[in-house]
């Protein structure tokens, strides 16, 4: 399967459960080019299918967008992918239950075995660290740089006041991690909620994450994922379904 209908399924995915909404969005590095990487033309991630998916460099201009509109915030994605060669999935969002950590200080941890990679550590970047009086989007080069720098060798950061950015080895790797860090945000705060002021909350230990991280690779839930949208695909191409 091409990476441009990966990209339609993983984008379709997000939108599904409630990760992306009419804006975020997922990129894959190229295979061919690693100094490419491929995007969706602006347009809301439950619409997306093949013929929208553009190619773009590192600066994050595309090679050829025939005259389609491009996602302002691509620069997320362009300076991680050059600040990180190990990452070939990108996907920002602006799920609902980890905003609350970013702008309150409090950490997320890993409370649930389906987000042990929160184990690796999530910081938290403010935009007014790199800019005063921004209307809070990552609309240039300078600030995906920042971004990037804060997100550092991690597996996401939280973004004050917007969302986050997850990324990882590969795109099925990268959405079930964006999926599974919104469930993990909604958890910790749910237990924190249960636990009172001064209960106590076990989360998971390092030996924990380090021994789930490593073969994680959200396998049974994308092969379940890619069915579904690969069935909505179809019935929209017969016309018995709208997106
Ligand atoms: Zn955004």
């Amino acid at each position: 399967m091409g990476q441009a209908l990966e990209l339609v399924i993983a984008s379709r995915t997000l939108a599904e459960h409630g990760v992306i909404d009419a804006y975020g969005h997922a990129t894959v590095r190229s295979e061919s080019d690693p100094q490419r990487y491929l995007m969706a033309r602006n347009l809301a991630p439950e619409l997306v299918t093949e013929p929208d998916i553009l190619e773009l460099d590192l600066d994050s201009r595309p090679v050829d967008a025939k005259g389609r509109a491009l996602y302002q915030e691509r620069f997320i994605h362009g300076e991680i992918y050059k600040a990180r060669p190990d990452v070939m999935a990108i996907v920002h969002n602006h799920s609902p239950s980890v905003v609350p950590f970013a702008c309150t200080g409090h950490a997320l941890r890993p409370i649930f075995h389906m987000s042990a990679f929160v184990g690796l550590g999530v910081p938290s970047w403010d935009i007014r660290d790199a800019q005063a009086g921004s209307d809070m989007l990552v609309k240039t080069a300078y600030l995906g740089r920042h971004l990037a720098g804060c997100l550092g060798s991690h597996p996401a950061v939280l973004m004050r006041g917007h969302g986050s950015t997850v990324v990882a080895e590969n795109l099925q790797r990268a959405v079930g991690r964006a999926i599974y860090l919104e469930m993990n945000a909604r958890m910790q705060f749910q237990a924190t909620l249960l636990a009172g002021p001064s209960g106590r909350i076990v989360f998971m230990d390092d030996a924990e994450v380090a021994a789930n991280v490593s073969w994680q690779n959200y396998e049974r839930s994308w092969n379940l994922w890619r069915t579904k949208a690969l069935a909505k695909l179809e019935a929209e191409r017969k016309g018995e379904a709208t997106p």
